[in-house]
């Protein structure tokens, strides 16, 4: 943890700095507090011990600037002061200071209330870590290790808003496993599980890594493509295709391949478009359909929403197939 002294006194400076490095902190000495502003926007600092009488921005001020600003983690500030009087003392507290030191300071006094602050700074970055962790947890499908629904709404809401603004195209591709229903039947649930994680492997292998691939629900995937038009979002999804069946898995029950294969509906959204996310979402899942009943194993593109139109629930255009 890093201590940072704000101290106008040259002797104390010194002191706190020796004690303190004593102790086993890294520090940074200021010889005022607009100085030490200065190094709290830039340095990460765990613990403060600033002296309350500074020229121009005091001890006082400091506090409250800290505890004003928008910061990711917790500032522990200790007031250094010769002021014993209790309503001074109650008056930094309520500015936003954890605690206080008279002057002159005495060393030992000084490594308890330093220790202590420490606590609460190592507590409170774990709870961070911890919270982190979590949020990150939240994000991901328990069976196949890859990012979820939840997070598939966040960033398809993210990519559609980035679009508007800088008027850039982002193309999404609706996967679906081919008679799934069928193999859970004749392996079971078990083993089907096996395969949906495969699948998903397969899929995050396969993709260039600013594309996004997410557990939609149930057997159904759905990608996400950045700064991707038509053409490259098929090119994406062909490739897709061919590494769920290079993995080859045996399914006797999906009859025309004999082996585990998916069946992909890509759709653009261009600036032009107009519409929201869910309508792009909605013409990824009826080009998914068309794909789905001219024979599974293809991607097919929503071409309506590519041409420039808005999407809607009845295509002018039919979607075209690409098989392997
Ligand atoms: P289609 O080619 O038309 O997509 O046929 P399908 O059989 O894949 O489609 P359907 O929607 O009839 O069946 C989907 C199956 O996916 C049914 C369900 O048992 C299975 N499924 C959904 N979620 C899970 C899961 O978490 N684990 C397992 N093992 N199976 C699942
Ligand atoms: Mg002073
Ligand atoms: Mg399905
Ligand atoms: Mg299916």
């Amino acid at each position: 943890m890093r201590v940072l002294i704000a101290e106008d006194e040259p002797i104390s400076r010194r002191l706190l700095h020796a004690a303190l490095t004593q102790m086993g902190y890294d520090v940074t000495a200021t010889a005022d507090g607009r100085e030490a502003w200065e190094v709290l926007q830039r340095e990460d600092i765990g613990l403060v011990v600033a002296d309350w009488m500074m020229a121009d921005v005091d001890g006082l001020e400091l506090v409250r600037r800290i505890r004003d600003r928008e910061a990711d983690h917790y500032v522990y500030v200790i007031l250094l002061t010769s002021r014993a009087e209790k309503q001074d003392i109650v008056r930094g507290l309520e500015a936003g200071a954890d605690d206080y030191i008279t002057k002159p300071f005495d060393r030992a006094e000084l490594a308890v209330r330093v220790n202590c602050g420490r606590r609460i700074i190592d507590l409170e970055r774990q709870l961070a870590d911890k919270n982190r962790q979590l949020a990150g947890m939240a994000m991901m499908d328990g069976l196949t290790g890859i990012l979820n629904r939840r997070a598939f709404d966040d960033a398809l809401e993210r990519s559609h808003r980035h679009s508007r603004r800088y008027g850039h195209q982002y193309s999404l591709g609706m996967i679906d496993i081919d008679h799934f229903k069928a193999y859970n039947d004749r392996f079971g649930h078990a083993a089907g599980d096996t395969v949906l994680r495969t699948v998903a492997q397969t899929l995050r292998g396969s993709l260039r890594p600013s594309d996004l691939v997410f557990r939609y629900g149930g057997e159904e995937f759905v990608c996400l493509f950045p700064e991707t038009d038509r053409e490259g979002a098929l090119a994406a999804a062909t490739r897709l295709l061919q590494a769920v069946t290079d993995v080859a898995i045996a399914h006797p029950g999906n009859q025309s391949f004999g082996i585990v294969t998916v069946s992909i509906g890509i759709a653009t959204q261009a600036p032009a478009n107009g519409g929201g996310p869910l309508d792009l979402l909605q013409a990824a899942d009826v080009a998914l359909f068309e794909a789905k009943h001219s024979g599974r194993n293809r991607v097919a593109v929503y071409r309506a929403v590519a041409d420039g139109r808005p999407a809607g629930p009845e295509p002018t255009a039919a979607p075209t197939h690409h098989g392997i």
